[in-house]
């Protein structure tokens, strides 16, 4: 007799049957089901760069999920095993992800099959502007209709030219710096674009913490402080969460997961030390200050308070789940739970904050980026000196009270530097994203413990994304 054992779905099929697991629960027609859940187009493409004495093939892929709002966002990835089902799959969360935090976009994905480290920067450059060449002339990144993002593997540097290739394409288009976000900040960036997902993490992460029936619910209590943190993948999301997690909010750092194995310690990792390190020697092997695992993957099993997967997708899946022993789980990562791993993980009783909400933050502040390059002034540059001179009045006013009454007040320097200064462009941005993650928090917590038909906080984020794309077909008579 043979037993049969469960299968591990896709990427895409995972998506999929959360969706399905979500629109059982809702009221809408078999038609609009339908469209909401496919993705629209995927466009392939195959072009030659001359590089090193020869023409090399490169493959991308640029995915378009829901373009019920436009113009469609998402990030591009550069990784060996990019492929159709993996970029699909991200263009429909991305879907679900601006839905849930009320950002205007339908969603969109694209990816290059390319390891980035195999090449050097100018070569980088080639490929990159040959790749957005491609999609550029057929309008698949246009600051109307497709901005692309950073995602695993690109950054800033790759950010800045597709910007550039698009405005060399583009000479009379006085909005070209939109057609893309996570520029750096010469280039039509915006302060705290680079930070964001892992900020986003960090805020997701504190607000769930103001809710003690949440906490109680994933077995914890108390704050942030003192909890036990392990992530997976240093980059940008992860040392950003990691980082911002132990300098301020009191989390101690007790694993880092990378490609080369993990490193462990019970007192807590200095993240600038580790990446520090990994910047130097291409990984965390041979880092002084910490117990270093072979297998990085066991170290997912490890016990913590916090697990923050923030490398790839599928890494707990049908083949572990049942052995990790985290209460609560952030999936800064896309994707990073399979829907089976998912099953097992519910069943235990264990409390996830899903994707695409964790990793939000990025796409957030990639909207006020593009509203900034659309309205072409930084955030504040109008208000911030009238607001310190309107705080200047107050405290002079307070000062000479205390004078005339012989009160005797003082302020403490440093409350008084703190008030008066206005909000800049940081300010502004962290506080757009903080109120962002709060807010879509609440709207998921009010599902998950107001219907009686949902258990877990990725069912409660999937019924409002897709309510409101829903209505959004039904306004435009779908
Ligand atoms: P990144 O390339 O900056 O970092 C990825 C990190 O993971 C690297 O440090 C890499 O060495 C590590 N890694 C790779 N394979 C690993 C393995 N097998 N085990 C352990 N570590 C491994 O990428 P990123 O931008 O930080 O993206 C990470 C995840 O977050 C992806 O799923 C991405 O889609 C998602 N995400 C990123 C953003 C963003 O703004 N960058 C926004 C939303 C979601």
């Amino acid at each position: 007799m043979t037993i049969s054992q469960p299968i591990e779905p896709s990427f895409r099929d995972s998506v999929d049957i959360m969706f399905n697991r979500a629109v059982a629960l809702m009221d809408l027609s078999p038609g609009l089901e339908e469209k909401i859940r496919v993705c629209n187009a995927t466009y392939t493409v195959r072009f030659g760069v001359r590089l090193r004495g020869a023409i090399h093939t490169f493959t991308g892929y640029r995915s378009v999920h829901s373009e019920h709002m436009e113009p469609v966002k998402g990030g591009i990835r550069y990784a060996l095993n990019v492929h159709q089902d993996e970029v699909e799959a991200l263009a429909a969360l991305m879907t679900y992800k601006c839905a849930l935090v009320e950002v205007p976009y339908g969603g969109s994905k694209g990816g290059l099959c390319i390891d980035p480290r195999a090449w050097d920067e100018h070569e980088m450059e080639q490929i990159t502007r040959r790749f957005a060449y491609e999609l550029i002339k057929r309008d698949m990144i246009n600051p109307a209709q497709n901005v692309p993002a950073p995602d695993m593997g690109t950054g800033e540097r790759e950010m800045a030219w597709i910007a550039d290739q698009y405005a060399r394409m583009n000479t009379t288009d006085i909005n070209a710096r939109a057609c893309v976000t996570g520029k750096p900040l010469n280039a039509g960036g915006i302060a705290g674009r680079v930070e964001a997902t892992g900020r986003g993490v960090q805020f997701a992460l504190r607000e769930f913490f103001r809710h003690p029936e949440d906490v109680a619910a994933a077995h914890l209590s108390g704050s942030l402080d003192g909890k036990r943190v392990i992530v997976q993948g240093l980059g940008n999301v992860g040392y950003h969460a990691a980082k911002f997690l132990s300098e301020e909010d009191g989390c101690k750092i007790v694993g880092i997961i990378e490609r080369d194995g993990a490193l462990i310690s019970d007192t807590g990792l200095d993240v600038e030390a580790v990446k520090a390190w990994i910047a130097k020697h291409g990984g965390v092997t041979g880092y002084p200050d910490a117990q270093h695992h072979a297998d990085g993957a066991a170290v997912l099993e490890a016990e913590c308070d916090i697990l923050i997967p923030a490398a790839l997708e599928g890494v707990i899946n049908l083949g572990n789940a049942a052995r990790i022993s985290a209460p609560l789980i952030v999936e800064a990562a896309n994707g990073p739970i399979t829907a089976g791993g998912d099953e097992i993980l519910r069943a235990k009783g264990a409390v996830i904050i899903p994707d695409m909400f964790a990793n939000a933050g990025g796409v957030t502040v990639s909207y006020f980026e593009w509203v900034k390059n659309l309205s072409h002034i930084r955030f504040g540059r109008m208000e911030r000196r009238a607001e310190e001179s309107r705080h200047q009045m107050l405290i002079s006013e307070l000062e000479r009270l205390s004078a005339d009454k012989g009160l005797g007040w003082t302020l403490s320097p440093g409350f008084k530097t703190e008030y008066l200064r206005g909000a800049g462009e940081l300010e502004l941005v962290r506080s757009g994203l903080d109120d962002t993650m709060r807010t879509a928090y609440q709207a998921m917590r009010e599902v998950w413990h107001g219907r009686d038909d949902v258990h877990d906080l990725r069912m409660a984020a999937y019924l409002v994304s897709i309510g409101r794309v829903a209505s959004s077909y039904r306004a435009k008579g779908l």
